[in-house]
């Protein structure tokens, strides 16, 4: 499946990873490497790693209007 992160604009996924927790660094916006956005039941989420520590982060966010 396509990658939707992908075809947001900048401002927009920094927006999105600016919104990302991440339990390990108990901390938002620690940048997210390969992020990877699919779609849930009637949402979407973005998955990725921290940039940080490693860890699994996840995001739901509202899907893109295409
Ligand atoms: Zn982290």
């Amino acid at each position: 499946m396509a990658n939707v992160f992908l075809t947001r604009n900048e401002e927009e996924q920094e927006l999105m990873i600016a919104d990302i927790w991440c339990g390990k660094c108990q901390e938002y916006n620690m940048g997210v490497d390969e992020p990877h956005e699919y779609a849930g039941n009637g949402v979407n989420f973005l998955e990725g790693k921290c940039a940080e520590c490693g860890n699994t982060v996840v995001l739901e966010v509202a899907p893109a209007s295409v």
